[in-house]
């Protein structure tokens, strides 16, 4: 598939989820940015997407200040969303993660706003809180907005099964490359050579059963989008 034709998909998913978010009754605002932090994750099509709007608009220098915190620690994942779902069902064993303590923020937040608001990726645009984290120390949401991230984090991921995951400084840095981005293309990144896992087509929906009925207008719009 056309990666042009999946960042048309990628748009739709948004689309559907922000029309989905805007009813929840969440404490985040403008500016607060408690979740703004490295340990936000992506896949290789919401990075190509990324690179290529701010290469477009003339600002590469948004990912090339990524390369300086090559160093910093930060999340990256061992497995992905679909890959986790196989095993969970399966009763097979799950890697064990490592979360970076402490987080630093995000390197693209600059005056408590988020440069690249409108082409955010999906993890941050599914966090949300229903009391303010720098009050909690947390993010309190409900289980069904948990289960609906899930199902969401699992189709984008479907969508790019041939490409990889992984932290955003990582994604944008490696696709900020003309090779890598035509490596990408052709469906050629190595993840593994780049710090990143490799995507997993989605065989198993991790839905509670008593999410499915409600979930199931938002699987029918999701099911609709042609790629
Ligand atoms: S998730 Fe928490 S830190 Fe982020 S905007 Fe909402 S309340 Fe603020
Ligand atoms: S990309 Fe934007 S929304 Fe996401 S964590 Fe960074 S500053 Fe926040």
């Amino acid at each position: 598939m056309e990666v042009e034709k999946k960042m048309g998909a990628l748009d739709r998913i948004y689309e559907i989820y922000d029309e989905f978010s805007d009813g929840l009754d969440v404490a985040c605002e403008k500016a607060c940015t408690h979740c703004c932090t490295t340990n936000v994750m992506l896949t290789t099509l919401e990075g190509y997407q990324i690179v290529g709007h701010l290469t477009a608009a003339g600002k590469p220098a948004v990912i090339e200040q990524l390369a300086d915190l090559s160093a910093l620690k930060r999340y990256q994942p061992q497995v992905s969303t679909n890959r986790l779902a196989e095993l969970v069902a399966a009763d097979a064993k799950v890697p064990p993660e490592d979360p970076a303590e402490p987080l630093a923020p995000c390197p693209l937040l600059k005056d408590k706003l988020c440069t690249i608001y409108d082409l955010r990726p999906f993890g941050c645009r599914c966090f949300f809180s229903r009391h303010n984290c720098a009050e909690t120390g947390f993010a309190d949401i409900d289980d069904f907005t948990a289960s609906v991230n899930t199902v969401f984090l699992q189709v984008i991921e479907h969508l790019d099964q041939a490409g990889c995951s992984g932290n955003l400084i990582d994604v944008l840095q490696v696709l900020a490359s003309e090779n890598h981005r035509q490596d990408y293309e052709n469906g050629a990144l190595k993840c593994e050579t780049h710090q990143l896992i490799e995507n997993w087509p989605l065989k198993v929906l991790m839905i509670p059963p008593e999410h499915r009925k409600r979930m199931e207008p938002l699987l029918e719009q999701l099911r609709k989008i042609k790629a």
